[in-house]
């Protein structure tokens, strides 16, 4: 697979916000996000194998880039984990919907939709281990309020989260997300590794 790097962090936002998990990012991504924080130029080639060797404790998150762009490559290897009894998320923009059979052996999946790009969100609705984090903000790519109001209401508010982009450690935008998050009566996602450590 084509790789970015593999660390040891704390998940930072989301559901799984302040678990310990082995980050594993993938390279590429279909969409060009203005401000995007991934390093598009430094990925390298690694074996499934390889991979596996290097993730430490029980939990894993596939995160990109864009996962779905090596899809083989990441079913066999979502499969591989799950075999090793491996907790596996997956973050992704959901433009590319992952086979249900390999859904089936995620614990969670977070779609992040990328306004104007096609997230087929009706897709990832229907399944109960999907969850979906608007981030809100004023890049073209984010979510304002006023878009969000009428969606929200459609979705299972169990399984829905906003969160602000914020880049820097005070996080500009997070007590919006958060008054809107009040407002629906839905999930608020903070970036803790943001505030936290950068990372
Ligand atoms: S979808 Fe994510 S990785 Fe791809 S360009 Fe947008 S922010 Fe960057």
């Amino acid at each position: 697979m084509h790789l970015i790097e593999i660390f040891q962090s704390i998940q930072g936002e989301g559901p799984a916000m302040g678990r310990p998990a082995t980050f594993v990012r993938l390279a590429g991504c279909n969409l060009c996000c203005l401000g995007c924080d991934t390093d598009r130029k430094s990925s390298f080639k690694i074996s499934l194998t390889e991979i596996e060797k290097r993730i430490k404790g029980k939990r894993v998150v596939i995160t990109g880039g864009e996962p779905t762009m090596q899809m083989d490559e990441l079913s066999q290897l979502i499969e591989m984990l799950h075999n090793r009894g491996k907790e596996i998320h997956i973050e992704s923009n959901g433009t590319n919907p992952i086979h249900r059979r390999t859904l089936d052996l995620i614990h969670y999946a977070v779609i992040s939709p990328k306004r104007g790009s096609n997230f087929h969100l009706d897709y990832w609705c229907a399944r109960e281990n999907v969850h979906i984090k608007f981030v809100l903000g004023k890049a073209p790519w984010c979510w304002t309020t006023d878009l969000l109001q009428p969606i929200l209401p459609t979705l299972d508010k169990e399984r829905v989260w906003i969160m602000a982009y914020g880049t820097d450690r005070d996080m500009q935008g997070a007590r919006e997300a958060w008054d809107l998050a009040m407002q629906m009566g839905i999930n608020y996602s903070d970036r803790l590794h943001i505030r936290l450590c950068r990372r």
